[in-house]
């Protein structure tokens, strides 16, 4: 670590974020500061007070959210999650900061083992480079998404790479972070071979298992969340929908009470009424908005190769060889923006951008709002929608003022 790096990381310094509206959980105030004092909001002043910091910000006409957290994200601005070195996980990382999102959990799809070895070795890599190097989105861990998941329902991943699970060796040829606290989310299906017995074993190896890229029955789904899944991948997407009589993944996702769920805002994935009819359905607090963005995010419209498939990005829509959506090219912000623009509060939208993924990862008591105490993990947009500023625990990672 250099020395200036060491001074700004370790040497308790106060920035004040002055002028601004702040988008608490469940209220917006104005004129309000808010005082960071290391990694950590100290506090919320509701009035600016004659308060002296080392570094101040006026942020007249923004408002502070609490930063985004994306917990599916297969990477962007031409990085693909599976094929990244840690200086293209960085990459990404930088780009994020730039739409406001301060965490996020790369995203692998089904592939051979060395290649998930390679992954998560750079992925270690890179969160190293974070902890000491120049502030950018804060890598959280990693999110397996398949590996243990129906063919059937496999969207655009690649069902040669899918297993059942037999011995358990299986588990172990998912490569594991050495970064302590970091965080290991799975998708899989629970009707595969063995499912039932998989979950329990992951959850006893502490990872967070969700139910995705499935055709599961009633019994079987109830049977998952009884063994540990606590979360449903992509709410609608790559599941079986609901009928009156035959409620399918989607109808059981909707009426357990108790299960996360994600979905994909980008307006194409779920058409905008029905994103509307799930925030309705399961609240802000248990609805994570995620991207599921891939690597031709934040390139434009054109042909790219993903996967080892060709997919092509027209109008903001991605579709691969198969006819299959291969992701979206969308960011958190976006997500956002579509959320809002249904008519819901910001506060509730705040809440699924970034509390309730904090909580699907178990990490809401120091992330995921604007709370004294917790991390400072903040975004400031303009009136017009744009980022002005992003900081990532306490420091600054992207301005634009
Ligand atoms: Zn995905």
């Amino acid at each position: 670590m250099s020395l200036v790096v060491y001074f700004e990381k370790f040497i308790m310094k106060t920035l004040l974020l002055k002028n601004a509206k702040v988008v608490l959980p469940y209220e917006t105030t104005d004129n309000t500061a808010l005082l960071i004092e290391g990694e950590q909001i100290a506090e919320i002043f509701t009035e600016t007070t004659n308060f002296r910091a080392d570094k101040e910000i006026n942020l007249t006409n923004c408002k502070i959210l609490a930063g985004f957290v994306d917990l599916h994200n297969h990477g962007a601005v031409g990085v693909d999650v599976n094929s990244a070195t840690a200086e293209d996980l960085q990459k990404v990382s930088r780009f994020l900061a730039t739409k406001g999102v301060t965490a996020w959990i790369p995203t692998i799809v089904p592939d051979a083992f060395e290649n998930y070895r390679k992954v998560i070795d750079a992925t270690d890599e890179a969160i190293v480079i974070q902890e000491s190097g120049k502030p950018a989105t804060q890598i959280l861990g990693v999110h397996y998404e398949g590996v243990f998941a129906n063919e059937k329902m496999c969207g655009a991943l690649r069902p040669e790479f899918f297993k059942t699970f037999r011995n358990g060796d299986e588990i172990a040829e998912m490569p594991r972070l050495t970064t302590s606290n970091a965080v290991h989310l799975t998708t899989l299906a629970p009707e595969v071979e063995g499912g039932i017995e998989l979950v329990k074993e992951l959850k006893k190896q502490n990872w967070i298992v969700s139910i995705g890229h499935t055709k599961a029955d009633f019994t079987t789904l109830e049977k998952a969340f009884a063994a540990g899944a606590s979360h449903v991948t992509h709410l609608f997407n790559a599941m079986t929908g609901i009928h009156h009589r035959d409620i399918g993944v989607a109808g059981w996702a909707l009426t357990n009470e108790k299960i996360s769920c994600e979905i994909i805002a980008d307006g194409i994935h779920i058409a905008p009424p029905i994103l509307k009819f799930a925030y309705k359905n399961k609240q802000a607090d248990n609805l994570a908005l995620v991207s599921d963005s891939v690597a031709p995010t934040g390139l434009g419209d054109g042909d790219f190769k993903l996967w080892n498939e060709k997919i092509s990005v027209v109008n903001g829509k991605t579709q691969n060889e198969r006819g299959s959506i291969a992701g979206s090219v969308i960011t958190m912000l976006d997500a956002v923006k579509m959320m809002s623009s249904l008519g819901i509060s910001t506060e509730d939208v705040s809440r699924m951008a970034s509390f309730a993924p904090a909580k699907v990862l178990g990490i809401d008591k120091s992330y995921g709002s604007i709370v004294v105490g917790k991390r400072a993990d903040l975004v400031a947009i303009d009136e017009k929608g744009h980022v002005k500023l992003t900081i990532v625990g306490g420091r600054i990672a992207f301005t634009d003022m």
